[in-house]
């Protein structure tokens, strides 16, 4: 929603919906920037501004868009109605900023759509039981959708945005990079807390929790976008692909205590304070002891990593570990895909592809469907290429 003129647009591709025999529910979001601005405006007054007033301000920017939205529907004789998130009543927790949806009254649009009323929702917002307004953090208006679709049991729900759909890996760094036309839940969740920001990971997990068939469309462009759904399709002959992405993190850092004694409780020890100085830890390696000491080494994210190497040192010193060391100049890259849980191999590929470019892998590790390895920095462009090139992505389907 970046001017009157896309809001204007956004009317006429819903007109060709609604023509179709499509009853609708759309789900706006503020118009481009305005959330930024606002939070911005709140920043002069209190540059900590947070919490309720924060979320007062906040919604204004979806107020504006459900409004013209509905106008721009009626102008061209398609009845609308336009509710903020408390009209609708989507109820969720009192956690301002980063709230939670509880559950939604639907009544009022199910009751709008009997009666052939194209009914436009604010997203990324609700009340709590107090009736405070709140929002859903950055992003939430994909969540509102979501939601929203879940509750109202929708055939499918749309999330337009600036891309065309979910990439084979990111096409700015791999220009081959494809767009999927299906990709499992479980491999999108992976994706996106890989890095790969298309919708908000909370989205993703309701639509899988409660089974809503996503499908992510470009606001700008005609096509079918990528479906996320449970499984690849209904044919069951369908061979699903081995590797669906390669999906990356920037922003890791690496630490490293050596000399620790391989006793009982070490690894609270050393954990315990990263924990309470809320520091997220990903991935986490301990060596086989020699001599009855250990090494131990994880990974965070990059801002972090200052605080975590003061509290690793400080540790260090009650622990009498040989020393502390750490590296912020290294990245994650991952292969992810639900095709690896019937395949022996893929471990061993990937690291024949990363040795074949001469690329040192510092850390690995694997789940179901995952395996990622952290490497030096300046190896993120070559590695991701040359895994996308290894395992065919470019070429498959
Ligand atoms: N306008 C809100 C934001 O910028 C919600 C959204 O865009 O989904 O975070
Ligand atoms: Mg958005």
């Amino acid at each position: 929603m970046g001017s009157i003129e896309r809001i204007e647009a956004v009317a006429e591709k819903l007109i060709g919906y609604r023509d179709a025999g499509n009853d609708l529910v759309v789900v706006v979001s503020a118009m481009s920037g305005e959330t930024n601005r606002l939070i911005e405006l709140a920043q002069q007054v209190d540059p900590q501004a947070r919490g309720r007033e924060l979320d007062v301000l906040l919604t204004t920017g979806e107020q504006v868009t459900i409004a013209l939205l509905a106008m721009a529907l009626e102008k061209r004789g398609y009845p609308a109605r336009s509710y903020t998130g408390a009209q609708v009543r989507i109820t969720t927790d009192n956690a301002f900023n980063k709230a939670r949806i509880k559950s939604i009254e639907h009544e009022r649009i199910t009751d709008d759509l009997a009666r052939g009323r194209v009914v436009i929702v604010a997203g990324f917002q609700g009340v709590d039981e107090d009736n405070n307004i709140t929002t859903l953090g950055r992003g939430g208006s994909d969540t509102t959708g979501v939601a929203l679709a879940a509750a109202l049991k929708a055939d499918e729900c749309q999330i337009f945005t600036d891309v065309d759909g979910v990439y084979t890996t990111d096409p700015r760094v791999e220009p081959q990079a494809r767009r999927l036309d299906t990709i499992t839940f479980e491999e999108m969740l992976e994706m996106a807390s890989l890095g790969s920001k298309v919708l908000q990971i909370r989205a993703v997990e309701f639509a899988h929790k409660y089974n809503v068939p996503l499908r992510v469309l470009s606001s700008f462009e005609d096509g079918d976008g990528t479906l996320i759904t449970t499984e690849y399709g209904t044919d069951k002959t369908m061979e699903q692909p081995l590797i669906s992405g390669i999906a990356f993190n920037r922003d890791e850092a690496q630490l490293t205590i050596n000399g620790v004694s391989d006793t009982p409780g070490v690894a609270f020890q050393i954990l315990g304070p990263i924990a309470d100085a809320n520091i997220e830890v990903d991935m986490i390696l301990q060596n086989v002891s020699a001599d009855g000491t250990t090494d131990f080494t994880f990974t965070v994210h990059r801002n972090d990593y200052e605080t975590a190497f003061a509290s690793l040192q400080e540790t260090a010193g009650e622990l009498k570990a040989r020393e502390v060391s750490g590296n912020n100049k290294i990245v994650k890259l991952s292969i992810v895909g639900v095709g690896m849980r019937s395949h022996a191999g893929i471990a061993s590929r990937m690291f024949e592809i990363l040795s074949n470019e001469g690329i040192n892998i510092l850390m690995i590790s694997t789940s179901e469907i995952k395996i990622s390895v952290v490497v030096d920095e300046k190896y993120l462009e070559l590695g991701v290429r040359a895994l996308h090139e290894g395992f065919d992505l470019a070429g498959a389907n």
